[in-house]
Order: structure tokens, then sequence, then C-alpha cells
């Protein structure tokens, strides 16, 4: 058995290019990227049950369960936030939104936690995801375990985050276990965000890049799941 660990947010691999694939999303995220090369190398050199592994670590397959930590929680309006992000991300991509909200903590694979600050990513830092995937492999089986926590601030400069402004944070972090990176233009949600301007939801782009993405995972995995000649 070999174990890998990877941590979504500082994710480092050995890009291998594949001349014989077709294009991911131009806004997939560089993680995303590079372990559906990887994926894709393995499956090259005949090592299957790593490279559905690797494709299933970033499709979730088996729905994520995540939880929303209540005690960070100080005012009504960060739950419904939560809520309402998941929700508008499910419906954008017709139900294929790869998590179940759960109660308890203990229950989750992610945890959602408002927090005051988030040293890691300095001062203007509005939210932060970070999984950390393993991946275990042999010659006839795999399996692949995800866990993680998304931060949310409650206040920034400009004063505490609204409604709109957590639900837009949440749905970014979102964006990001979904495969997309950041970038750098505003009015998007995969940029940065601007206070007071709320957003709402994924632009049409982004959710077509998602459900591409997503189908481009899962014609991957039933290549890799279908027998050798
Ligand atoms: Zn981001």
């Amino acid at each position: 058995m070999h174990v890998v660990r990877l941590f979504a947010v500082s994710l480092t691999l050995s890009a291998v290019a594949l001349a014989s694939n077709g294009p991911l999303p131009l806004s997939a995220s560089t993680d995303t990227r590079n372990a559906i090369e990887k994926a894709d190398a393995a499956f090259v050199d005949g090592d299957r049950q790593l490279a559905l592994a690797l494709y299933k670590g970033s499709l979730f397959p088996t729905e994520l369960k995540l939880a929303v930590d209540q005690e960070s929680l100080d005012n009504d309006d960060q739950y419904r936030a939560v809520y309402y992000a998941l929700q508008i991300w499910d419906k954008e991509l017709n139900g294929d939104l790869p998590i179940e909200l759960v109660d308890r903590v203990e229950d989750a694979d992610v945890v959602v936690r408002f927090v005051d600050s988030i040293p890691e990513r300095g001062p203007d830092a509005l939210g932060l995801i970070q999984l950390e995937k393993s991946y275990r492999w042999s010659k006839s089986m795999h399996t692949v375990k995800c866990k993680g926590s998304i931060s949310i601030v409650r206040s920034a400069v400009g004063g505490r985050l609204t409604f709109s402004e957590m639900r837009d944070v949440v749905m970014h972090e979102i964006g990001h276990l979904l495969g997309l990176g950041d970038i750098e233009k505003t009015g998007v949600l995969m940029g940065p965000l601007e206070r007071g301007k709320p957003l709402s939801r994924p632009t049409v782009a982004e959710v077509e890049d998602v459900k591409s993405l997503r189908q481009t995972l899962r014609s991957k995995i039933r290549l890799a799941e279908t027998p050798a000649p």
C-alpha cells in the first residue's frame, strides 16, 4: 500500500504533460490540474488504482459531509450564510454538489468555522479552505479520504461581514473544493471580493466550468474502470 497526503491549498505534485487529453477548463485550479495530470500519467503507466484514487479525489463521488462549528458562531446570519451558499451551488449544479450538510462536527469531513483572522493568509484574507486528501492504493483497490476546514472571518477592513458577503466567501471556498482556482478579475465569484458588492451566485462560465470538469472526471473514471483488453 502507498499513501500520499496532499494539501489542496499548498499542493506540490510534479506535472506530467499528456498531449492525448482534451483541455481542462482554464479556470481549473493548479492543484486540480496537477492531480488530473498525475492521474492521467498513472493511467497510461497501467496504475489504474492510483489513477482512480486521484480522479475521485477531485470529483468526490461519495459526498463530503460538512458541518458548521456551532461554537464559532456569534450571530444568526453565519449559519444561514453557509446554508444558502451550499443551496445556491447545488441548484446551479442541478443537484450535483458533492456535499452533504450534517449537524455534528464529529461526523464531518469538512468543518466550517468563523474566526477573527486567518494569520496564514494575512490581514486581507476573508476565507480559506484547507483540504487534506489521503490516497491509498494497491494493484487491486484504492481509497480516498478527505478531511479539512473552511475558515471565514467575522470581520475585516470595513467592519463585520454582512450575510451576503459571508455567503459569497463560503461560495468562493466551495468553488475551490469543486476545482476552481482564484482569478484576479473582480465581479466574479472566484475573484477578490469587493465589500458592499454582493454577487449572489457563481457566473454562468464558472458553473459551466465546474460541470465540464465533473463530466471530464466521470469519463476518466469510467475509462479507468473499464478492464484493459
Ligand atoms: Zn480563493
